[in-house]
């Protein structure tokens, strides 16, 4: 059977809805998303042909304030991927207590098949589709897979060009100098780590004694793969996508991954070209290999689905923390493998929250129309995450749960006590 992430999302939610008791009220508001937007963008490509696509826009619930999440340009994105992590983005904005709700967008596309003027078009057309819908203070997109700072540029300007002023708080992650936050390119990838690092305090693992190995080579894993490195771990082993092939590769050096190094062969789509790589010493591994490697942490960092039944069990046995740097990378079923295991589990909506946290701040500092600096935003962004991970790890202790359903625990009481507040479901 197809694997289908919003049933993955319904089936966790309604596991801590047992466990916390919660109302056919608020159960049956919060299982499925509150609004969601499926449409056609005709978009004429280069060549003068037309093409149409499916653009999506799922608002999840904003019980708590704005819906907040990325676009993400994916092959093959259908309604219930983004239902799924539109559901996330609640819990992730829930979990760490910013006042947002949580939405997700997507289109069904290809960017490796688009220029960059066929992009542009894409983007203002999701924009004009959904010109009433989206707003500052109604839903608030940003970037995700194979969307960056120069595809939230052209959207900004669309909205403000249809709405005619100024609104740099309809969008996030734009880039410094548009309304951007300093951080936020690095933020996500950073908050992942901080959460790790917090956890190998909390467990008296000494991080410097760490090896990792990392799934992914794009925005999350790079700076994920960074700052672990600045903490003193040694990165055993990258995985990343391969296009021409149709298939993904793992790059091991057991002396260790120089990002740096390896940043200079990897294209805009984070792959990373593998004669480059046997070049300077690197061994080309099958694409699940990441997971077998004599590490003590994995950080999957590319996309859904990639911990599941089947791979579960390729798992290294000296694996002791997975931090989950992707969205919804772990399924139910494997989780019931590392949970057996005793594996450390940092849950995605926890650890990948460094992105949304960033961009809360990104909104405050367009709301003021005054721009911090660097280390303030990053500084913010550590209180946020670690205050985040020490609720998550005092919930997992204090009522005996995993650390997943801990978060769950935290995030989904926050959204469903401002729903009832609202009148909108029923304790
Ligand atoms: P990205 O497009 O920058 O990079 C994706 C990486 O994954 C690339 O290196 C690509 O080669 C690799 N990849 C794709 N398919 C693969 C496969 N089958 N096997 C191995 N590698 C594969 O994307 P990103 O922004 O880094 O996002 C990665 C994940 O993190 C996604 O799940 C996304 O939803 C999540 N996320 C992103 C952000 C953010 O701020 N960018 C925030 C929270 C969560």
């Amino acid at each position: 059977m197809a694997f289908n992430p919003f049933e993955m999302a319904q089936k966790q939610f309604d596991r801590v809805a047992d466990q916390l008791n919660l109302s056919s009220s608020i159960r049956a508001l919060l299982r499925e998303p509150m609004r969601e937007y499926a449409f056609t963008l005709p978009i004429r490509m280069d060549d003068g042909s037309m093409r149409v696509f499916k653009g999506y826009r799922v608002q999840h619930n904003d019980g708590r304030g704005p819906c907040k999440g990325g676009i993400r340009f994916a092959p093959n994105e259908t309604i219930d991927t983004v239902r799924a992590l539109a559901t996330w983005m609640t819990w992730k904005c829930a979990v760490v207590d910013i006042p947002l709700g949580g939405g997700k967008g997507g289109i069904d596309c290809d960017t490796h098949e688009l220029s960059m003027t066929e992009q542009e078009r894409l983007c203002r057309a999701w924009v004009r589709a959904l010109s009433s819908e989206v707003g500052p203070v109604q839903d608030v997109p940003a970037p995700d897979m194979n969307t960056r700072g120069y595809h939230m540029i052209w959207m900004l300007d669309e909205y403000e060009a249809i709405h005619r002023g100024k609104f740099p708080g309809f969008i996030t992650g734009k880039p410094v100098g548009s309304g951007g936050s300093l951080g936020r390119t690095e933020a996500t990838g950073y908050g992942v780590i901080c959460t790790l690092n917090e956890a190998c305090k909390t467990l008296g693992i000494d991080i410097t004694k760490t090896r990792a190995s990392i799934q992914g080579f794009g925005n999350v894993a790079y700076y994920a793969c960074e700052r672990y490195l600045k903490l003193g771990g040694k990165l055993i082993c990258v995985s990343c996508w391969d296009n021409a092939d149709k298939k993904s590769y793992c790059f091991k050096r057991e002396s260790g991954v120089d990002i740096v190094e390896l940043k200079k062969i990897t294209n805009e789509h984070g792959e990373i070209d593998k004669v480059a790589a046997k070049g300077l010493g690197y061994e080309i591994l099958p694409g699940d290999a990441w997971l077998e490697q004599d590490v003590d942490i994995l950080v999957p960092a590319a996309l859904e689905n990639q911990i599941n039944a089947e791979t579960v069990n390729k798992i290294g046995k000296n694996v002791k923390i997975i931090a989950e740097g992707a969205n919804g990378p772990t399924t139910p079923e494997a989780d019931e493998v590392i949970k057996a295991r005793g594996i450390y589990v940092i849950p995605d909506f926890l650890c990948n929250a460094g992105g949304v946290t960033c961009s809360y701040f990104e909104q405050v500092q367009c709301n003021m129309n005054y721009f911090w600096e660097k280390d303030e935003v990053l500084s913010k962004l550590d209180q946020k995450m670690s205050a985040a991970y020490h609720a998550v790890h005092q919930m997992h202790v204090d009522k005996g749960v995993y650390m997943r359903d801990a978060a769950y625990m935290i995030a989904i009481d926050r959204v469903a006590k401002a729903c009832v507040a609202r009148g909108w479901a029923m304790n």
